[in-house]
C-alpha cells in the first residue's frame, strides 16, 4: 500500500540541501518546478525561471510520472551528467516529486559539463553564473541520505504535524555534536567555525579561498608548517604555503601517477612520505600528504610538514580535505573560466589594428596591451639591436623618461633575463643582489616582472612589467598571464621585425652605392610630399639641381675610377655644406639634387652658391672641378601649377649656357606656365 507523505516545509529542506550539499525541488504533476533549494547553478542557467525545458523537462520534469509507486525512488543522471534521486510526496492534497541531488558524482561528467560551457553548445549561456554554485560529491551517498531524511522528516509531520521538528532536530544535531567533541570522539574543527567556513567559500575568489583553507587547516587541527600542491601538466606542485613557511623556498611535488596518492584518496588517511623509521633513525623527517580528490581526479593535495601522531586527528584531516575539495575546485575552474575570456579579450585586443600600424606604434601596441593584461602602469619591450650587444627599447608604456632613445637601457635586469632566457619575478628588488634603481624612475613599488619572449628556439625580445595598479607585488599569476600571451606577441613581434627589416631593405633600394647618398626614386617620391605639404600649409621650399661641369673630359682625361672618386668628393662636398632637414640625392651620372625645405628662394640661393663655392675651392686629385647650380623655388606660383625638377633644370641649362660655375635662379616666363 502507498503511503502518503507531505512535502517539509521549506526550512527543513534546506537545511538538508545544505548538510549534503545537495539541490532539492519539488516537481508537481505537470512537470512544473517549485522553488528549487541550493540548486545547481547549471540547472538554474539551463532553466531560467524556474521552468524546466527542453532536455531537462524530460529528465526532472518526468520525474514524478516515474515514481509512481508511493514507495518508489528513481535515481538517474540526466542529461547534463546530474545525479537525481526522486520520491512521490503530496503537497496541498496533489502528488509532486521530492528530487534531490543533481549533483554531480564522477569528475567525467563534471569535466565534460566543464567542457560543454567553455568551448562547446553551452558556451553562449553565461559563464559567470554557470559556475556560481556547481554540485560535486564524491559519491551518491548524500544523496541516498538526503531523501532517506526528507521521507523521515515527512514520517515526523505526520506522527506529529504540530512540532516544528525540524528546528529540534537541529537543536538535538548541534547537542550530538558538542556531546561528541567533550567525549574527544571528534578531532575536527568545531562544527560552527567548519560550517561557517564553508559557507564563506563560495563567496570567494579561487586563490583567497585556498589561502583561507590552509589557515583554517593550520588554526584548527593545531598544525603550522602546510604546503598546497596543485595540478601542474601530470604532476602535483606546491604552489602556496601556510604564514609559518612564507618565503621559504619549497620544493614538493608528486607525479599524479604515483601510486601512493591514489592510495591516499581512497582512505581515509594521509601518505605518509619519507623514511621508514629504522633503529639507527627511528624518527626521520617525514611528512604527511592528503589528497583532495574531486570524484576520481586529484586536483590538489595538502602536504602537511608538523607531526600529526594520533590517527584520529589525521583522520580528521583526511575528511575535511575531502569535504573542502570540490568547492574549491568549483572556484579554480570559476577562475580558470574568467582568465580564459580575459586572455581571449586580450588576444582579441592583441590583433587589433595591426596592419594599420606603423613598427613603432606596434611595439607601443603590444607594451601596451601586456601593461593592461597585468595591470601594471609601466611596460616595455626590449630587444637586442641587430647583431650587436645593446638591447634598445622598442615600445614602453607609462615611464617618465624618453626609454626608446636610451642608450643603457635594459642594462639591470633585460640583459640577464635574455641571457638565462627564463622570467624573473621579483617582489622586493632591495632584496636581490641588482644594482640600484635610479630615483629619477619614481617607481612606485620595489616589484617587477621581466620575462623573455621565444618564437621557437629563437629569442626575440623582452617584456619588463612595473609599479602594479595595486600597488601590491606581481606574482606567479602574472607571469602565468604572461606565458599564456607570449607565443601570439612572439607573433606579433616576430611580424613587426620582418616589416622593419623590409624597411631597411627598401632603404638599401633608395641608397646610391657610390656616393652613399639616397638616390632619384627617393628624391622623386619625397618631392611631391613636400610639395604637397608646401602647398597645404603654405611653407616656402626650394629644390635644387646641379651638374658637374665638363665631367665628360674629366673621364676622358683621368679615367672613369678617377671620374668615380670625383663624384664621391663632390657628394661629401655636398652633405657636409647642407643643413640636417635637407635633402641631398644623385640624381643621376653627375647631377645631384638637394631639396630644401621651408626654405625661402633667398635663402636657397645662398646655400646653392656655398655649395657651388665649397666644390670649387676643394681641393680634387686631378684637376679643378666645378658644377652648375639651378634653384627653383615653391615660394612662387611655379610650385602649385608647374613641376619644380623642370624648373630647376631649366635654371642649370640656363647657368651652362651662361658659362657654368655658377647658379641661377628659376625665373617663371608666361611661356613656362600652363594657361589657364
Ligand atoms: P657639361 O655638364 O658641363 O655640359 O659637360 P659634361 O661633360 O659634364 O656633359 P655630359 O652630360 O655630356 O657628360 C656627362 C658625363 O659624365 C658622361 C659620363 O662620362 C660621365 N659620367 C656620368 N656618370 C658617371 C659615373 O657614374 N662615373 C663616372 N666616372 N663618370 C660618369
Ligand atoms: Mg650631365
Ligand atoms: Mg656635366
Amino acid at each position: 500500500m502507498s503511503e502518503k507523505r507531505q512535502v517539509p516545509p521549506k526550512s527543513s529542506l534546506e537545511r538538508t540541501a545544505k548538510r549534503h550539499g545537495i539541490a532539492v525541488v519539488v516537481v508537481d504533476e505537470a512537470g512544473k518546478q517549485g522553488p528549487a533549494v541550493n540548486d545547481n547553478s547549471i540547472c538554474a542557467v539551463l532553466n531560467p525561471n524556474g521552468v524546466l525545458v527542453g532536455r531537462c523537462a524530460r529528465d526532472c520534469g518526468r520525474a514524478l510520472e516515474r515514481a509512481t509507486d508511493g514507495n518508489a525512488t528513481i535515481s538517474y543522471t540526466c542529461h547534463a551528467g546530474l545525479l537525481c534521486r526522486a520520491a512521490r510526496f503530496e503537497i496541498d492534497g496533489k502528488p509532486a516529486a521530492v528530487i534531490v541531488g543533481r549533483a554531480f558524482t564522477s569528475s567525467e561528467n563534471y569535466r565534460r559539463a566543464a567542457n560543454r560551457a567553455m568551448t562547446g553548445d553551452w558556451r553562449d549561456l553565461p559563464a559567470s553564473r554557470f559556475f556560481e554554485n556547481i554540485l560535486i560529491l564524491g559519491s551518491d551517498a548524500p544523496i541516498v541520505d538526503a531523501l532517506r531524511e526528507i521521507k523521515d522528516e515527512a514520517k515526523k509531520q505526520a506522527l506529529s504535524p504540530a512540532a516544528d521538528s525540524s528546528e529540534a532536530k537541529e537543536i538535538a544535531r548541534r547537542a550530538a555534536a558538542l556531546n561528541a567533541k567533550k567525549k574527544g570522539t571528534s578531532s575536527g574543527p568545531d562544527p560552527a567555525a567548519w560550517r561557517s567556513f564553508f559557507g564563506s567559500l563560495l563567496g570567494r575568489d579561487y586563490i583567497s579561498a585556498r589561502n583561507a583553507t590552509i589557515e583554517f587547516v593550520a588554526r584548527q587541527f593545531e598544525v603550522s608548517s602546510l604546503i598546497w600542491l596543485e595540478e601542474r601538466g601530470d604532476r602535483l606542485e606546491s604552489t602556496a604555503v601556510s604564514a609559518k613557511l612564507k618565503g621559504r623556498s619549497i620544493n614538493v611535488g608528486i607525479d599524479l601517477d604515483d601510486e601512493r596518492l591514489a592510495e591516499a584518496a581512497a582512505g581515509e588517511k594521509p601518505v605518509v612520505l619519507g623514511r621508514s623509521p629504522t633503529p639507527e633513525e627511528p624518527d626521520p623527517k617525514r611528512i604527511l600528504l592528503f589528497a583532495m580528490p574531486v570524484g576520481d581526479d586529484i586536483p590538489a593535495a595538502l602536504v602537511v610538514l608538523d607531526k600529526v601522531p594520533e590517527d584520529a586527528r589525521r583522520r580528521a584531516i583526511a575528511r575535511f580535505c575531502r569535504a573542502v575539495a570540490p568547492q574549491l575546485e568549483i572556484l579554480r575552474l570559476r577562475a580558470e573560466m574568467e582568465r580564459r575570456a580575459h586572455l581571449d579579450e586580450v588576444s582579441e585586443r592583441l590583433a587589433e589594428g595591426i596592419r594599420e600600424l606603423d613598427t613603432r606604434e606596434l611595439w607601443r601596441h603590444l607594451a601596451r596591451v601586456s601593461a593592461d593584461l597585468l595591470q601594471s602602469e609601466r611596460a616595455s619591450l626590449m630587444t637586442r639591436e641587430g647583431s650587436s650587444e645593446n638591447f634598445r627599447v622598442k615600445g614602453s608604456v607609462g615611464s617618465l623618461f624618453d626609454l626608446e632613445n636610451e642608450t643603457a637601457a635594459g642594462e639591470r635586469v633585460a640583459r640577464i633575463v635574455f641571457e638565462r632566457g627564463r622570467p624573473i619575478v621579483v617582489r622586493d628588488a632591495a632584496a636581490t643582489g641588482l644594482p640600484p634603481v635610479d630615483k629619477e624612475r619614481k617607481y612606485k613599488t620595489a616589484s617587477f616582472l621581466s620575462a623573455p619572449i621565444w618564437l621557437g628556439e629563437r629569442q626575440l625580445a623582452v617584456i619588463n612589467f612595473t609599479d602594479k595598479v595595486t600597488g601590491t607585488p606581481f606574482d606567479g599569476r602574472d607571469l602565468d598571464l604572461v606565458k599564456a600571451i607570449a607565443p601570439q606577441l612572439a607573433a606579433v613581434i616576430d611580424r613587426t621585425q620582418l616589416v622593419e627589416r623590409a624597411g631597411e631593405l627598401e632603404q638599401l633600394s633608395v641608397t646610391d652605392p657610390l656616393t652613399g647618398l639616397l638616390n632619384r626614386r627617393y628624391m622623386v617620391q619625397r618631392l611631391s610630399e613636400e610639395v604637397k605639404r608646401s602647398n597645404r600649409h603654405g611653407y616656402p621650399m626650394a629644390f635644387v639641381m646641379l651638374d658637374v661641369d665638363h665631367f665628360k673630359s674629366y673621364n676622358d682625361n683621368f679615367g672613369h675610377p678617377a671620374g668615380d672618386e670625383a663624384l664621391k668628393i663632390v657628394a661629401s662636398v655636398i652633405r657636409e655644406t647642407l643643413r640636417d632637414a635637407d635633402v641631398a640625392v644623385r640624381f643621376g651620372g653627375e647631377e645631384f639634387a638637394i631639396l630644401l625645405p621651408q626654405t625661402t628662394d633667398a635663402e636657397a640661393a645662398n646655400i646653392a652658391n656655398r655649395v657651388r663655392q665649397n666644390v670649387a675651392s676643394t681641393e680634387f686629385p686631378h684637376r679643378k672641378v666645378t658644377v652648375s647650380v639651378g634653384v627653383a623655388s615653391c615660394s612662387s606660383e611655379v610650385c602649385a601649377k608647374m613641376d619644380m625638377i623642370s624648373a630647376a633644370d631649366k635654371a642649370l641649362y640656363q647657368a651652362k649656357a651662361e658659362g657654368r660655375d655658377r647658379v641661377v635662379i628659376y625665373q617663371p616666363t608666361e611661356d613656362d606656365l600652363p594657361q589657364e
